[in-house]
């Protein structure tokens, strides 16, 4: 199985080139963010709880995403391989993550990880706001709160693969498609 995890700060363009690696290379996409919104445009329980996390811009506590994320790996018996697109965010989640895909006899085969620079991503992000209707992405108190949750809590995450050596970055500014060449790149080697 190819199983890759899409890491970047928020803004960073990970959903982008989810979307196109998931073509090329028929992988299924787990998206923790697109999950969210899917349970708060469906009226759950879950998106009533997500939601209030996501509108201050602050993560759903790891017990919740991890459990989600696990029964969603479950309805993709058989496939391919995984893109996870906006998780582990926690060191803790990156643990859950190898026990559940070791219970699987499978494990992350590479993170690859884009790196776009602070001010970039306020710049998208707020862009992004104005077509997406996401109210996390509209107010910059709470696009800053992201990007510090992400230096803080997520950045462990980026340690954790490194000790494994499947850590790579990937610069994250330019044309999409030379960035998806460099991601395609770096999963065929
Ligand atoms: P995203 O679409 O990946 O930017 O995620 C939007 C929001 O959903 C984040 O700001 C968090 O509040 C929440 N979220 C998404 N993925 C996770 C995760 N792995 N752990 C905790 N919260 C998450």
């Amino acid at each position: 199985m190819l199983n890759i995890v899409l890491f970047g700060p928020p803004g960073a363009g990970k959903g982008t080139q989810s979307e196109k690696l998931i073509q090329k290379y028929g992988l299924a996409h787990l998206s923790t963010g697109d999950i969210f919104r899917a349970n708060i445009k469906g009226g759950t329980e879950l998106g009533t709880l997500a939601k209030s996390y996501i509108d201050k811009g602050q993560l759903v506590p790891d017990e919740v995403t991890i459990g989600m994320l696990e029964s969603e790996l479950k309805k993709h018996d058989g496939a391919k391989g995984f893109i996870f697109d906006g998780f582990p965010r926690t060191s803790a989640q990156a643990e859950a993550l190898d026990a559940l895909l070791a219970k699987m006899n499978t494990e992350i085969t590479m993170m690859l990880a884009l790196e776009v620079e602070e001010e970039e991503l306020r710049k998208r992000l707020l862009l992004r706001g104005k077509d997406s209707g996401r109210a996390d992405d509209q107010n910059p108190e709470i696009i800053q709160n992201r990007i510090n949750v992400y230096n803080n809590e997520t950045t462990p995450v980026k340690h954790f693969y490194t000790k494994q050596n499947k850590y790579k970055g990937i610069q994250g500014i330019g044309e999409i498609d030379f960035i998806f060449e460099a991601l395609c790149k770096a999963i065929d080697n």
